[in-house]
């Protein structure tokens, strides 16, 4: 074991043997740590994450420079709070030193940046942006969200005549999600076709000439979207002279949630750190919910295989989350599944409550009985954002929602529809996308035609202008000189003078969203009745703002991940304030509460009926109930309500569809779960019952690279 941090360690005395062995792990000498790789493998709440939290901690003890670790991790949510808990750790190190008299090594400087903490895609981001010019891009490149790149992909749809065939194309979004899983499973795309889009097989010829010309039209608009974001790091790390100069930026290189990491990011990694040094890895295989994305378990299982000697493995198996019958539930759950590699928890913390099955009426009755649920936790002493209700897909929460609106109990949604997505948010971002970024055409056809009597004819004439003017450096000085038709004579002066100052080299990113918002306010206001409830919207981005240091950060962080609800907005003021929270399981990945509620645990919902067909996806629902279980401290209610009432059909009425039991729900898990289910009278009675149950020339050739790839 090396040594600590002189006399100060008391703070690493709260972990257990395993976890200290993970956060001191490697040589010290004169201010820096001499590591091999390193993996931790284990289950949910075996302080997987806080391992990681303490070994940075560990490593600012020891002298490792903050700003030269790379720390990747799966949200800018958990990047934040990992920043945190990193630097309160290091605090408490320094304390204790002071209290001994003696200097705690970097200790004393308690503030700890990370200023290279953040999601793979982020990250990539920024490294494409630092080195732009040796990869043959231009610095001021803007990222489309994947919204935008659906729909660019469907505007070249048309263009190529595909939507006009006979027989019915795929659609935009299964078009992009043909294309990400090519991209990050590093598959051919016949492979692709076969082995996870059958049904799109015949389209092969045509779907590589679209993608063919998606990619052109990136490159010519000067835009890349979210998978370009890893396929051009990945290329630029293909140059053995830049991977290098990269890699060497970082003296330690760690990554939260491991499993979840497709090829391309595993790559990636090699690319860094060829080695292994530095490099400290951590995850759990059976919380892999990924797949539908790339993403690869045997990243993780093949882990300490790819180094010679093979990295240092170390296993948590005390979980210090969840009340021992929570985890038996979890634990019998994934015993049944088809692969696995076996790990039972055990609770550090004991015995609790059995977790429940509740079985519910319908979707009604499973609001009123969570809505019951909550305020009576609240009741015991339980804070509202202790609480969180999961679903599998986003819209499952739609009628919990309005009983929570109706009786006023604030709560935050994660995962669901993006801030982001609504329209006047879009347009506002826009303007200042296509002011940092005048070749992207997107940005600038929908910020142009927000403008009355701008049409995509006049748009295409004013972007074109644009460029032209770029060439000759007037750049959005040229836009004046064009006459705007007369419907746009009030917004159009405005908008000349705001690209102007916009675009101005070195301008202050404070202030600009608010020259946007002012000149946006009169079209918003034209435009939607609602426009009082929107206009809060951008009052909230605005508030925002400052907390990025520059406008390509702003557009960047938010376009890469972006805020789930205007709750995740609304900052400071909002904090002290107590809500619920609603979240996919998706996004409640590394998380955990006093108390957990999975609605809709039938068959079709979870697992959820286009993952039923083939034995991996069914696998994938398995983790996926999993993560959902793994949440909960105290309390896990799974719900199962018994009737839906499907309104597809106006003609026919509302259809009445009597719900399956999910396939995980078998008598082995019933058996350690305690089944409730609310009396038929109280089912049906009103809302509120209490119920019974509950550079120059480029170095790197990325473009052809990505032009050859189809
Ligand atoms: P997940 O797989 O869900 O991401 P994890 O393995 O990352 O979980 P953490 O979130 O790091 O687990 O830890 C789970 C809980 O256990 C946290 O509340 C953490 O503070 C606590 N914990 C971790 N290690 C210890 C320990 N040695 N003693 C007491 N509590 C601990
Ligand atoms: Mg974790």
């Amino acid at each position: 074991m090396p040594a600590t941090a002189a006399g100060a360690t008391a703070w690493l005395d709260r972990l257990n043997p395993e976890q200290r062995e993970a956060v001191t792990y490697g040589e010290v000498s004169g201010g820096s740590v001499t590591a091999g790789p390193l993996l931790v493998i284990a289950g949910a709440g075996t302080g997987k994450t806080a391992t990681l939290a303490h070994r940075v901690a560990w490593l600012v003890t020891q002298g490792v420079d903050p700003s030269r670790m790379l720390l990747l991790t799966f949200s800018r949510r958990a990047a934040e709070e990992m920043t945190r808990r990193a630097e309160r750790l290091v605090a408490e190190a320094h304390a204790q030193a002071q209290a001994l008299n003696r200097p705690g090594g970097r200790g004393s400087d308690i503030r700890v940046r990370l200023p290279w903490a953040g999601t793979f895609h982020a990250i990539g981001a920024r490294l494409i942006r630092e080195h732009a010019e040796r990869v043959g891009l231009d610095r001021d490149f803007g990222i489309l969200d994947r919204g935008d790149a659906a729909d660019l992909l469907d505007v070249v749809r048309h263009e190529l005549g595909l939507s006009a065939k006979a027989r019915r194309f795929p659609r935009k979004d299964t078009c992009l999600a043909i294309y990400s899983y090519r991209v990050n499973a590093g598959l051919s795309l016949e492979q692709v076709l076969a082995r996870e889009f059958p049904w799109c097989a015949e389209w092969h010829d045509d779907l590589r000439g679209l993608f063919r010309a998606y990619v052109e039209r990136k490159l010519s608009h000067g835009v890349l979207d979210y998978d370009d974001l890893l396929l051009w790091w990945h290329a630029a790390m293909s140059d053995a002279e830049l991977a290098a100069e990269i890699g060497a930026g970082f003296d330690q290189v760690l990554v939260d949630e491991f499993q979840d990491t497709n090829a391309l990011q595993a790559q990636i990694l090699s690319a860094l750190k060829p080695d292994g040094q530095g490099v400290t890895v951590v995850g759990d295989d059976a919380q892999s919910i990924y797949g539908f994305r790339a993403a690869d378990v045997d990243n993780i299982l093949q882990f300490p295989q790819r180094f010679s000697p093979p990295a240092a493995k170390v296993m948590l198996t005390r979980n210090y989350r969840s009340v021992q019958p929570v985890l038996d539930a979890a634990n019998q759950l994934i015993a049944e599944a088809k692969r696995q590699y076996p790990k039972t928890l055990t609770a550090a913390r004991g015995d609790g409550a059995r977790p429940r099955l509740v079985i519910v009426a319908d979707e009604r009755a499973q609001s009123d009985w969570v809505v019951q649920e909550v305020l009576a936790r609240r009741e015991e002493g339980v804070p509202l954002k202790q609480q969180a209700v999961l679903f599998r897909s986003s819209h499952h929460s739609d009628v919990l929602e309005v009983e929570l609106v109706r009786r006023n109990i604030p709560y935050v949604k994660y995962g669901g529809l993006k801030f982001l997505e609504a329209r006047h948010v879009k347009d506002v971002l826009s303007v200042l996308r296509w002011a940092d970024n005048p070749k992207h055409g997107i940005a600038a056809f929908r910020a142009l035609q927000l403008m009355d009597g701008i049409g995509p004819a006049i748009a295409r004439r004013c972007f074109d202008q644009v460029q032209d003017g770029q060439r000759i450096g007037r750049g959005f000085d040229t836009l004046a000189d064009i006459e705007a038709p007369a419907a746009a004579a009030g917004s159009w002066p405005d908008f000349c003078t705001m690209m102007r100052d916009l675009s101005r080299p070195g301008a202050d990113w404070q202030g600009q969203l608010e020259q946007v918002v002012a000149w946006y306010r009169p079209l918003l206001e034209a435009a939607h009745d609602d426009a009082g409830v929107r206009a809060a919207d951008l009052d909230m981005l605005i508030a925002l703002a400052p907390r990025f240091g520059s406008r390509e950060r702003f557009l960047t962080e938010l376009t890469l991940d972006p805020p789930s609800a205007s709750g995740d907005l609304a900052g400071e003021p909002l904090r002290d304030e107590d809500y619920l929270i609603l979240s996919t399981v998706h996004s409640s990945k590394g998380q955990e509460w006093d108390s957990v509620s999975v609605l809709n645990v039938t068959d079709g919902n979870f697992p959820n009926e286009f993952s039923a067909g083939s034995e991996q996806g069914l696998e994938e629902e398995r983790r996926l109930l999993y993560v959902a279980m793994t949440r909960a401290k105290n309390r896990l209610d799974l719900i199962e309500p018994q009737n839906f009432y499907v309104t597809q059909q106006p003609k026919f009425g509302d259809r009445h569809v009597r719900a399956a039991r999910s396939r995980f729900l078998t008598g082995a898990l019933r058996r350690v779960l305690q089944t409730v289910s609310p009396t038929d009278r109280q089912v049906g009675a009103g809302a509120g019952d209490r119920r019974t149950a509950g550079a120059d020339k480029p170095k790197v050739d990325v473009a052809s690279r990505m032009r050859g790839m189809w």
